[in-house]
């Protein structure tokens, strides 16, 4: 915090609200399904949105339709290859194991998260796969991005059931 009250800058994090905001409104759109509210953008090397995915694992019954695994699929359909690299991962929760693993299989360049997840995290809370020393690839990991909105929401829609 600043003196008058206000939020200090934080360029670091700053440069990925606008899209921790899109991720946001991913988020949003699992409620309908019945989902937990988590949702993910894939940005390309020159900052356009090319993927876009929400937790919809009830709505299909699919244990990996993470926001994360969905994101990264499209992205990679719009490239026309597996491989995504620099792009960044933008989701408003850390990535479980199998998300993790996945940023780890499209060699993103960056993982941008909002809330940590104490319970089930795997990019800096319970674990750290993503850098992990003994895997070749390791992306940049900037989180905290709006964190305090994205628990919001979880919270929020917990509470509500
Ligand atoms: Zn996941």
């Amino acid at each position: 915090m600043t003196e008058d009250g206000t939020p200090a800058p934080d360029p670091v994090r700053d440069r990925w609200r606008a899209a921790m905001r899109l991720a946001l409104d991913q988020a949003g759109l699992a409620v309908a399904g019945g989902d937990v509210p988590v949702g993910a953008v894939v940005l390309s090397a020159d900052g356009s949105v090319i993927g876009r995915g929400h937790n919809e694992r009830e709505a299909t019954g699919d244990p990996s339709a993470h926001a994360e695994i969905l994101a990264l699929r499209r992205a990679a359909a719009v490239l026309g290859e597996w491989r995504l690299p620099g792009c960044t991962l933008v989701v408003t929760l850390e990535p479980c194991t199998m998300c993790a693993g996945a940023v780890q299989q499209s060699r993103v360049d960056r993982l941008v998260y909002g809330a940590r997840d104490e319970k089930a995290g795997a990019a800096g809370s319970l674990w750290d796969l993503v850098r992990d020393r003994r895997l070749n690839h390791r992306p940049e990991v900037i989180d905290g991005v709006l964190a305090d909105e994205c628990a919001r929401m979880l919270t929020d829609f917990f509470r509500s059931r």
